[in-house]
This record gives C-alpha cells, sequence and structure tokens, in this order.
C-alpha cells in the first residue's frame, strides 16, 4: 500500500511517500528553514524554488513534485501529522467535515500547529482529490491518561472553561517504540512497564504500563516536560509574571523565550544541538557542560518518577537524535540507577549503531533487572503505519454478532488460605447462583471489607476459590472505603493496596494487596474474537445501541478463552452512567441491551 505522509512545522515541511507494507520509502520531498531562505528538496536532490516563502506555497510545490515523480503509481491512502486531537481523539480518524473543524476548533489549545496542519489537509485534498486523508494526532496515544495525571492544579472552573489540562505529545512515536519493544523482546506490552524517552530536539519521556500511556511529561502544549533544543521544559511559573513584569514582556514574548531561545541553546548560549555542545564540553566549555548535566540530571529526575508511579519499570527506551545516538547521554542518565534495576553494558552501550535492519539494540548489563534498549524511532513510518490501518478498515465491512452486556457488582475472590482464616480451616463455599462464566458461582457466604474511612457489608465472594485473592470495586466504592485502587485486568493485582477483610464471627484477616476496579472487558470464546477481528489483551470501543442516548465505552479490555462466554462486564458506577440497571451483591446481571464493538484502539 502506497502512502503519502505530510508532516508540516511552522519552519519546515516532510512529505514522503511509504510503501508501507515494504516499510520503505518510495518519493521524498523536504523543505527546511521556512521562512526565511527555502531549502527544498526531492529525493534529497535541491529544487530551485523562487515562489513566496510560505508553507502554503511551498506545499502546493512539493505535493504536486511528488505526484510527477509517482507517474502512474497510485496513492492508496494520506496521512496527515496533526498535533492536537484535544480530548476528542484517541486514535487516528478518516478526515471529514467534522473532523476538519475539529481540528480548527482545537487552534486555540495549538495556535502554531494546527493551522499548519490544517492547510497540509487541504492542499492534499486539492492535489490528490479522491484519495482518502487521515488524521494521526500526537496527542492521541495519550488519552488514557488516568485523571491524577491529566490534571493542573489550578481553579477548575478556569481549567474547564478553556480546557486547560495535560494532554501530551509524540504520541505517534512512543506508541511505535512500544510495538518494537514488544517485538523486540518477544512480550506481550500488556504485561511491561515502559519509560521511553523520546530526546531529540524536541524531547519528552512517558511512562507506559501494560501498554498504556499513564504518564508523559509534555502537557497542555509540548513546553512541559524536559529540557530541549530551545524550550526551557519545566519552570517556576513564578518565572513568567516575573519577566513580564520587569521585562515589559507580552504573553508572545514570553511564549519565544521559552520557546525558542531556552534550552540547551538558552543555558548554553552556544547552540541548541547536542553534537555541538558534547564537542564545546570536551574542549572544557563550562557553558556546555552546565547545559548537559541539567539536561541528563531532569531526564533521571524523571526515570525515577516514573518508576515510582508505576511501582517499577521492566524496559527503559533511548529514542530519536539525541538517544539513538550519543553514548555519553545514555550514559549519564543511566549512571547511579542501579538501585532501580537500571545498569548498562559500557561496551554495547558504546557501539550502538542503529540502522533500518538493526533498530533496537540491548544496552544493558545481562544482569541488570531493567532492559535498556537503544530503538531508532520513525514517526514518518508510524504515520504510514496508522494511515494503513485505518484505510484498511474502512474497506472492511464486518458484520458481527451483538455483545451482551453485564453489569458485576462489587466482588471478591479469596484464596485457600484467606478462606480459611475467614471461615475455618478447609471451608468450602456454597454455591448461591451460577454466574453466566462456565464454572463460575455467586457464594452464599459474604465478607465485609474494612478500609481507612468506611466499611462495606455483605460484599458477595464469587467462586471458586482462585491462587490469590481479589477484591473488586468501584470508584464510587474506593473513595467511600479510602483505598486508592488502580483501574486494572483481573488478576493484576501486583502492587496494588491492600485491605481488611471479616468473615464469620467476627475473623477478620489483612490482606497485603490486591483491591482493583476492575478494567471494563469484553470475555469472549476464540470463535468470537475470529469473527470480530480481535486478539487477547486487544483494547477496542464499544458502543451502547441504544437509541434515546447512545454511548461509547473506550478502553474495553478483550479476554479470550474456550472458558468464556460472549459478554461485556462493567462495574456499577459505569452501568449508572450508562443507564443500566444495576446488578445485586456479586452477580453478573443482563442488561436489555446489547452494544457492539466500533473500534480497536491498539
Ligand atoms: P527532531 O526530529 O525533533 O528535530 P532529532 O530526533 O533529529 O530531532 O534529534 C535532533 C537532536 O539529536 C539534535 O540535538 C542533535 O544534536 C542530536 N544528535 C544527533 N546525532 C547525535 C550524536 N551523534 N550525538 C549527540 N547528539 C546527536
Amino acid at each position: 500500500m502506497y502512502i503519502l505522509v505530510i508532516n508540516c512545522g511552522s519552519s519546515s515541511i516532510k512529505a514522503d511517500v511509504i510503501d508501507s507494507v515494504a516499510q520503505s520509502t518510495i518519493v521524498s520531498f523536504s523543505a527546511e528553514r521556512i521562512p526565511a531562505s527555502p531549502v527544498l528538496q526531492l529525493n534529497k536532490n535541491n529544487i530551485a524554488y523562487n515562489g513566496e516563502p510560505t508553507i502554503d506555497a511551498i506545499l502546493t510545490v512539493g505535493l504536486q513534485a511528488i505526484k510527477d515523480a509517482l507517474e502512474d503509481k497510485y496513492i492508496n491512502g494520506i496521512g496527515h501529522r496533526v498535533v492536537h486531537g484535544g480530548s476528542e481523539y484517541s486514535q487516528p480518524v478518516l478526515i471529514d467535515d467534522k473532523v476538519e473543524q475539529t481540528i480548527h476548533d482545537l487552534i486555540a489549545l495549538a495556535p502554531l500547529h494546527n493551522p499548519i496542519n490544517l492547510i497540509g489537509i487541504q492542499k492534499a485534498k486539492e492535489i490528490f482529490a479522491g484519495v482518502p486523508n487521515v488524521a494521526v494526532f500526537d496527542t492521541a496515544f495519550h488519552q488514557t491518561l488516568p485523571n491524577r495525571a491529566k490534571h493542573y492544579a489550578i481553579d477548575k472552573n478556569i481549567a474547564a472553561k478553556y480546557n486547560i489540562k495535560r494532554y501530551g505529545f509524540h504520541g505517534t512515536s512512543h506508541k511505535y517504540i512500544v510495538e518494537k519493544v514488544g517485538k523486540f523482546l518477544k512480550q506481550d506490552v500488556k504485561n511491561l512497564k515502559i519509560i521511553s524517552c523520546h530526546l531529540g530536539s524536541g524531547a519528552s519521556i512517558c511512562a507506559i504500563e501494560y501498554g498504556r500511556s499513564v504518564e508523559i511529561s509534555m502537557g497542555l502544549t509540548p513546553m512541559e516536560g524536559l529540557m530541549m533544543g530551545t524550550r526551557s521544559g519545566d519552570i517556576d511559573p513564578g518565572i513568567i509574571t516575573f519577566l513580564q513584569e520587569n521585562e515589559h514582556w507580552t504573553a508572545k514574548q514570553v511564549e519565544d523565550f521559552l520557546n525558542k531561545k531556552s534550552g540547551l541553546a538558552g543555558l548554553s548560549g552556544l547552540s541548541n544541538d547536542m553534537r555541538d555542545l558534547i564537542q564545546k564540553a570536551e574542549e572544557g566549555n563550562e557553558d556546555a557542560r552546565i547545559a548537559i548535566q541539567v539536561f541528563t540530571h531532569r531526564i533521571t529526575k524523571y526515570i525515577g518518577a516514573y518508576a515510582a508511579v508505576m511501582n517499577g519499570v521492566d524496559v527503559l527506551v533511548f529514542t530519536a537524535g539525541i538517544g539513538e545516538n550519543s553514548a555519553e547521554i545514555r550514559n549519564r542518565i543511566c549512571t547511579g540507577m542501579d538501585f532501580l534495576g537500571i545498569k548498562l553494558d559500557e561496551h554495547k552501550n558504546e557501539s550502538v549503531k542503529l540502522s533500518k535492519d538493526a533498530d533496537v539494540i540491548n544496552i544493558s548489563d545481562e544482569n541488570a533487572r531493567v532492559k535498556v534498549l537503544a530503538i531508532k524511532t520513525d514517526e514518518q513510518l508510524a504515520i504510514a503505519l496508522e494511515t494503513q490501518k485505518i484505510i484498511e478498515e474502512k474497506n472492511k465491512v464486518n458484520c458481527v454478532p451483538k455483545i451482551p452486556i453485564a453489569i458485576s457488582a462489587r466482588h471478591v475472590h479469596l484464596s485457600r488460605e484467606t478462606v480459611d482464616i475467614l471461615f475455618g480451616k478447609d471451608y468450602e463455599l456454597t454455591e448461591f447462583k451460577p454466574l453466566s462464566q462456565p464454572g463460575q458461582f455467586a457464594a452464599n457466604e459474604t465478607v465485609i471489607l474494612v478500609g481507612k474511612k468506611n466499611k462495606i457489608e455483605k460484599v458477595r465472594i464469587l467462586g471458586p476459590i482462585r491462587p490469590k485473592d481479589q477484591v473488586e470495586i468501584s470508584k464510587t466504592d474506593e473513595f467511600f472505603l479510602g483505598i486508592d485502587a488502580p483501574v486494572r485486568e483481573s488478576g493484576k493485582t501486583e502492587g496494588s493496596p491492600g485491605i481488611t477483610l471479616i468473615g464469620k464471627d467476627g475473623a477478620t484477616v489483612t490482606i497485603a494487596e490486591g483491591v482493583i476496579v476492575a478494567w471494563r472487558h469484553i470475555h469472549m470464546h476464540p470463535d468470537d474474537a475470529a469473527i470480530f477481528g480481535v486478539k487477547d489483551k486487544d483494547i477496542v470501543s464499544v458502543d451502547i445501541d441504544d437509541e434515546e442516548r447512545p454511548l461509547t465505552f473506550k478502553n474495553v479490555l478483550i479476554r479470550v478463552s474456550d472458558k468464556y462466554k460472549l459478554e461485556m462486564h462493567i462495574d456499577t458506577d459505569e452501568g449508572n452512567a450508562a443507564e443500566l440497571k444495576s446488578g445485586e451483591e456479586g452477580e453478573l446481571v443482563l442488561c436489555a441491551t446489547n452494544v457492539s464493538l466500533h473500534e480497536r484502539m491498539v
């Protein structure tokens, strides 16, 4: 499939035709130094240009040149890098009038980027009429950030008025990296905690827990977080008002200062290019040394924070210009992190040479607990692959069965050891009702959950006995009990909080971990999975087919087993939100409403 990828920035354009199956570039166009002195290249050869030095005019010339170079080759789709997708998009989308309008509406949040992305879309429609266009958003991968990572601690009314929250960027690259990690380690990324350091001119660091972005250093704009080529990254916001008062700067001047005159360039006063700074530091330049030290110190600081946020880290990745090419920077960042299980093999680190054929290299010490990988990112290819998926999806017509939905009230699964303490040695749970999943039952026995703040009585035990204790509650229960439980798939209780349980005659046990809010999920048999075209641990969107109140549940986990029967499980909070009838304690009550699979998200 031939995909044209258009990536327009304020001063540069990249447009490549990529064979997304062979993963090779067929035609490439680039333009840099716009508007000062534009340099245009087609397949790395300069093109003479005397026209207007605007993105609009240069893109017209570039796309026409690509069209001519393609001769009779046909483009299947066009993928656009769109910087800001706001809260609307957690996936790439086929561009129609509504999508264009949304990108337009988001200009307030990305005034430097979204207008230029719209020009790209407009020009592509004119020059390649009839070819479908897809928007691939920098923000999309981070839609899974939990609320605690999304909010700024500012007045909520002002935040809501302007949609001020943490969106995160570089999502296409971080997502691509996650897929590369899974393939390289031959592991399902849904079992891994990954920290991805994208260190280019723009730099960001992302915490990816079990395949989902849970923290990202960039926020409302790409200015937050790490120190970058010309951006400051995190600063005390007091500096802004200080400068406005003392330098009498306007908002635009402050933004220019923090975006274009800070970072490596500003702090060193020498260059925004890491290669220059390393060279100068080796020659003894103190300003270059300080800039490098601040740059690496901050990355170390974020890695520590993100490891804490995820309660551990399995894989640390370095990517983009600096991350891929500088052994020195990788070494500085990782030094002194053996307490976390991060230790480099110096020889491997020094000899990294990434290429298309060797695009992932393991540089960790063979005894280190954390795998440290250098990975070649390729944003253009990542956009082409995302676009290909959407085009294939568009061309596919799927007739699928409806999925029954069930509401799962709070309940507990207990281990043999815990049942022994709560009900007596070798006590067998007695069946109250069978559950719809074969072999499962709601027991007559119940427990009391004792949280820091409150108790919840008569919480149903579900049988049969399991290897591990697991307490599944809703978000509302979480607050009532005073427990901060993570959203997890069943069985993944590692690092979750504990709780006290009271059983028969006041017998009490405190479990060290096991309290989770169940990740909404769909059980299905492999035959159903084949019909839906999904596999175990996929994450999908689900539409609730209700004429009066249609609703989409995002982030729904697929669980496939030949023991499962097709059914979606949500908890009582989610059932209430969807105005569905709530289940009884410990039961999965089927509602009349059906749901259908909407889209695949990961
Ligand atoms: P972007 O795509 O965000 O413009 P890149 O990913 O190309 O940026 O990264 C650019 C940065 O990578 C520059 O700071 C450049 O100096 C740095 N870089 C490239 N090669 C090396 C190297 N061998 N050693 C150190 N830094 C490098």
